[in-house]
């Protein structure tokens, strides 16, 4: 609500026709390993469940939530403030992209110009009655994913991951961060995970074996799911179709959202 205060008083106030319920960063080790899959995914998944949810696109340098989504509109705004744009079942979304008059224009702003645009995207977008929000954070723990963690109040963290990456050294980051932050981490999500194959079923392990399970368990959280790599699911985020994915893949993230962050 707009309220909300910041235990430290470096949260960004909430602009005063906004109400949120809960924030959930999305962070991933590097880009391409699907963090922005995830964060549509997990948005229609527990849209599709009666929530009201919605996505401050926060990685600014490789936004791909509105593409995910097919919005090609620009935003609109008031004396109020920056409406977001609405998807085709209802998720509000906000993102750099809905702001730049040519969107294949690469943005090559220095750090502390893209956390004040985060944080005016929590700050002065009319975010209305939104039940859980995801943030598709900037890749990485560098400076900038660290401003926007500390701009806004996250109510927990989600990790992606895919199985070739140093995992341990991403999830050992992010609990740091989340621990300096004092905000829980939800789980891991590994992405890209095996690929099975449509005629005879087998999956099989493309990026080697998977250490999740014993990577979460060393940190004391949970894996909450192990994504495959599916064409039809690049498809649907590469053509805009995002909300019309098939599979059941997030309902356990769903369910632990649902359990962990009451709304
Ligand atoms: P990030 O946000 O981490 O940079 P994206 O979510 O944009 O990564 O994904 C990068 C690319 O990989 C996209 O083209 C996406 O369609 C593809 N991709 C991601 N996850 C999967 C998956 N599980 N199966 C198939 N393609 C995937």
């Amino acid at each position: 609500c707009a309220s909300r205060t910041a235990p430290q008083d470096l949260h960004e106030k909430l602009n005063d026709l906004s109400s949120v319920k809960k924030v959930i960063a999305v962070v991933s080790g590097k880009g391409g390993v699907g963090k922005s899959l995830v964060t549509s995914a997990m948005a229609v998944e527990l849209n599709r469940r009666g929530h009201k949810t919605a996505i401050l696109d926060a990685d600014i340098t490789g936004p791909s939530i509105p593409k995910a989504f097919g919005i090609t509109e620009r935003a609109k705004g008031n004396e109020f403030g920056i409406i977001p744009e609405t998807t085709k079942t209802g998720i509000d979304i906000m993102s750099v992209n809905l702001l730049l008059e040519n969107t294949t224009d690469p943005v090559v702003w220095r750090g502390p110009v893209i956390s004040g645009t985060v944080k005016q995207f929590w700050s002065e977008v009319i975010w209305k009655d939104v039940d859980y929000m995801f943030v598709d954070m900037p890749p990485g723990t560098g400076d900038v994913p660290l401003t926007v963690f500390q701009s806004i109040p996250l109510d927990g963290i989600i990790v992606v991951a895919s199985p070739q990456e140093l995992v341990s050294m991403i999830v050992s980051k992010a609990v740091k961060m989340a621990e300096l932050m004092n905000v829980p981490i939800l789980g891991l999500v590994e992405n890209m995970s095996y690929f099975k194959c449509p005629d005879c079923g087998k999956e099989h392990k493309i990026f080697g074996d998977s250490h999740i399970d014993k990577i979460a368990a060393e940190y004391g959280t949970r894996v909450l799911a192990k994504v495959p790599i599916d064409p039809d699911l690049a498809k649907s985020v590469d053509t805009g179709t995002v909300e019309l994915f098939v599979g059941d893949w997030f309902e356990n993230a769903a369910n632990t959202i649902e359990d962990e962050l009451k709304v």
